[in-house]
């Protein structure tokens, strides 16, 4: 029954009151506590959250103020974060914000502790530190989460024992609620700050990539930094984008690319030196630091002519520097046409990463380029090499080759004996004839023929857009021309002649370089006719070049089977009616084709090199046939050897000469070299030195050939000749009904003043051999006197030769006056 006494009335009303208004202020705490997690919840930082605390605090429990501490560990202070109160009425930043040592005051001790401190008697406690005003009782909550502090709550009042334990376990839970968000929202700050950062890193990695990907695809400077442009673009929403340079040395500006979005192409890129020195955009590049201008800006420095701007108004205005090197610096920039697109420090800091890379990207651009042009252009004359040449040619043959007319053609040309000029003066002044050569070539051409130095000593011409093919004659005539004027170097003037073949395109050339091939073969062909002259590609050059390309393989081996040896031609003085000497002739046993004279195939051996190896074992071959006559005491004899044209300029010639000499004991006078004026046309001086060398070893010196070439009586004057042989198309005129032989005569009376002893060569005939003794020419050599023989044979013909030499006749010497 109690319990309806309970239920009743039993319990007296005040007491039940009580109850109910306090259980009413709990519901009220209660609901204002959620509504404060809800807050604090959704509050967006921490200083939000520490503000809506101290406010919330303060009003649900009837403080007079509330106060919010947090720790900030980098200094080791209690810092005040957040204060309510009727001073503070406003959510606003704190001002002078006390800092608190952790252990100092009843704040500090709560923070040391990590316990909530209630102190209902300021009085009489001596921790309590008066800040502002002093207060007759304090609250202190620490906020910490497992045990990790982080701030305390501290509420102080004018009245004594205000604080309850209720206060103390409502600001526990607050603390606890603001603890937990506190570490869960710093937690998320550094996720954000990371993702963040990581994000900006990935958009920074990427555009790295797209500029490095588009310096690789990009085939010129134009298309990179159009590419450049759309990067830029996708990052700041801008699409007017300039790149200007400025070359340091040459104080100049320039503008290499140059977009507009409102002005477009119309815009004139072209820079006004004069005016550039005042702009903004100077000022970034000599500077070096980057600039954000707004409208305000650019409209005052429009109107002193600080910046070139003749279209709509500006509204942002964004430039960075780059440098590339000592010499060439720049800056990238950006204009905004758009009121709602101003660009910002991070467009800045974009934007000067990008230049960064930029300028590197242009510098290794610069060092590629510099290293393509090395690859593709030769040092010495700066023309292009062979695989630009290549390049070109398979260009232009694609360009044509539809077409049925001779529209383009190449030219091969070849220096005749440049091998010569390197050996004895030395590779630099080979380089300076190369280069000299190179000029005057290139001044016969238009602008858009290509001349390349394809070889050592191999030039090579494309000519496309051909009128005619008389076009190409007259610049291959004119590069003949120039080519026979002699080249001023350190050491002298050096005569560089060439010999040129020309292909032009036509229906049978299947590939492009079928051009350069025909051309050489061509080339290789006006070597054969006597060098210094054209030669058009026809099929039967083709032909016989094929032929000539299997011989030199067949005459390598021959070198090395031994297959090459020496018929002797004994040469006859012509009054004492005996052998005074042989000529060595050389001879080829081919296994297949039998005995191949030397005409056959010692231009082959000149051509490819293989003269000296030649020369070598002729002269130990004739060595040893001297020392075979001395033996049998035939002497004095002496063996006439012919020296290449190429082996005449080769300084190691005399060494061969004079180690043979040496190792043989050849007595003096015993080798006679011959060699024809075509080899001393190319250097006089050097042939005169040759000829006081060889003098010194004891070898006479005869002109083989004379009369052929155009000059020969002016060499005879020039350079000490011992022997003079005259060409077997003189000898060749001589028969019964033409008797008269004036040239022969001149020549002989030349001889006789200069001392010269004189050879006829070619007598094939009695008639021939009378006419040349009534003339007084000392020497004869021809088949009627005697064929070239095996070396075997020489001994007995020496021992036999009255026998053998034809008896003069004396008739017909009679008839010649
Ligand atoms: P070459 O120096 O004028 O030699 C004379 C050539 O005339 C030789 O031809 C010889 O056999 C030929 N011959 C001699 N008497 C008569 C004749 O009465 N009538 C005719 N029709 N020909 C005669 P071969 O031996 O065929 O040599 C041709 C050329 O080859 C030589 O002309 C010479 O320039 C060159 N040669 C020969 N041997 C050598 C050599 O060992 N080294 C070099 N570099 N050239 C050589
Ligand atoms: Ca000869
Ligand atoms: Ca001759």
């Amino acid at each position: 029954m109690g319990r309806t006494v309970v239920a009743g009335s039993a319990i007296p009303m005040s007491d039940l009151e009580k109850q109910a208004i306090k259980a009413e202020k709990t519901k009220q705490a209660l609901d204002a506590l959620l509504s404060f997690v809800s807050q604090v919840n959704h509050s967006d930082s921490i200083n939000d959250a520490t503000w809506h605390l101290a406010q919330h605090t303060t009003r649900s429990l009837d403080f007079v103020d509330c106060v919010v501490y947090l720790y900030e560990p980098k200094i080791q202070r209690l810092v005040q974060k957040a204060a309510y109160g009727p001073k503070n009425p406003k959510k606003r930043q704190v001002k002078n914000a006390i800092k608190l040592k952790v252990g100092e005051g009843i704040v500090g001790k709560a923070a040391a502790t990590c316990e909530s401190i209630l102190i209902n008697d300021t009085r009489l406690c001596d921790d309590y530190v008066v800040d502002d005003q002093a207060r007759l009782s304090e609250l202190a909550v620490p906020i910490h989460y497992h045990q990790k502090l982080i701030g305390v709550i501290d509420s102080e009042n004018p009245e004594t024992d205000f604080f309850t334990d209720f206060h103390r376990r409502y600001l526990e839970i607050l603390a606890s609620v603001l603890a937990s968000k506190i570490t869960f929202s710093s937690t998320i700050d550094e996720l954000n700050t990371s993702y963040r950062s990581l994000q900006q890193a990935k958009t920074l990695s990427d555009t790295f990539l797209l500029i490095s990907e588009l310096n690789y695809h990009s085939a010129s400077a134009e298309d990179f930094y159009s590419g450049l442009h759309k990067i830029i673009e996708k990052q700041v929403n801008t699409s007017s984008f300039f790149v200007v340079s400025f070359d340091t040395q040459n104080q100049l500006y320039s503008c290499p690319y140059w977009h507009d979005e409102k002005r477009g192409g119309e815009f004139d890129a072209s820079i006004d030196h004069e005016n550039m020195a005042n702009t903004l955009i100077a000022e970034v590049i000599n500077n070096q630091v980057p600039r954000l201008a707004r409208a305000k800006e650019l409209e005052h420095r429009i109107k002193n002519g600080k910046l070139i701007n003749r279209g709509p108004k500006v509204y942002s205005w964004l430039a960075v520097p780059f440098k590339i090197s000592e010499s060439l610096q720049g800056a990238i920039a950006l204009q905004s046409y758009d009121e709602d697109i101003l660009f910002d420090d991070s467009d800045k800091e974009f934007l000067t990463f990008l230049a960064q890379h930029v300028s590197v990207v242009i510098d290794q651009k610069n060092k590629d380029n510099a290293l393509q042009y090395q690859a593709l252009h030769d040092s010495v004359t700066g023309l292009a090499n062979r695989t630009l040449f290549l390049d070109r040619l398979e260009h232009a043959f694609s360009r044509y080759n539809r077409s049925s007319q001779p529209d383009m053609a190449v030219m091969f040309i070849d220096f005749d004996d440049f091998k010569a000029i390197n050996d004895n003066f030395g590779h630099q002044i080979g380089d300076q004839v190369l280069a000299t050569a190179a000029e005057r070539m290139q001044k016969q051409l238009r602008s858009s023929d290509t001349l390349a130095r394809i070889g050592g000593d191999e030039f090579a011409i494309l000519l496309e857009d051909l009128e005619n093919e008389t076009m190409v004659m007259s610049i291959s005539n004119r590069i003949l021309e120039v080519m026979n004027t002699p080249i001023h170097t350190r050491e002298e003037p050096i005569l560089a002649s060439v010999s040129i073949g020309i292909s032009f395109r036509d229906e049978k050339v299947a590939v492009f370089e079928d051009m350069l091939k025909n051309a050489d073969h061509a080339m290789y062909h006006a070597k054969r006719r006597g060098k210094n002259n054209i030669q058009l590609y026809e099929e039967r050059i083709h032909q016989s070049i094929l032929e000539e390309r299997s011989l030199l393989h067949e005459l390598k081996m021959a070198l090395k089977e031994n297959q090459l040896f020496f018929y002797y031609q004994p040469i006859i003085d012509l009054e004492k009616n005996r052998v005074s000497g042989f000529e060595a002739l050389m001879r080829w046993m081919h296994p297949e084709k039998g005995l191949i004279s030397p005409d056959k195939f010692i231009h082959i051996a000149e051509q490819y090199d293989l003269i000296s190896q030649i020369d070598a074992k002729l002269l130990d071959s004739v060595a040893k046939q001297i020392k075979k006559m001395d033996v049998h005491e035939v002497l004095p004899v002496y063996i006439s050897i012919n020296i290449s044209s190429q082996r005449f300029v080769d300084s190691k010639l005399i060494t061969e000469i004079a180690t043979t000499i040496h190792k043989y004991e050849l007595p003096k006078h015993s080798i006679v070299v011959e060699v024809t004026e075509h080899v001393l046309m190319k250097n006089i001086a050097k042939a005169r030195n040759l000829f006081h060398q060889l003098k010194l070893l004891g070898v006479k010196i005869s002109l083989d050939d004379f009369g052929t070439g155009y000059s020969s009586l002016s060499y005879i004057n020039q350079l000490p000749f011992d022997v003079i042989k005259i060409d077997r198309s003189f000898v060749s005129h001589i028969d019964e009904n033409n008797l008269e032989h004036p040239v022969i005569s001149v020549i002989v009376a030349l001889a006789k003043t200069l001392k010269i002893e004189l050879v006829a060569e070619g007598i094939e005939t009695q008639c021939q051999l009378d006419a040349l003794k009534a003339l007084h020419c000392d020497f004869g050599q021809g088949f009627y006197l005697a064929k070239p023989m095996p070396a075997s044979e020489v001994d007995s013909f020496l021992e036999n030769q009255q026998k053998r030499l034809p008896s003069p006749s004396n008739q017909q010497t009679k008839k010649i006056s």
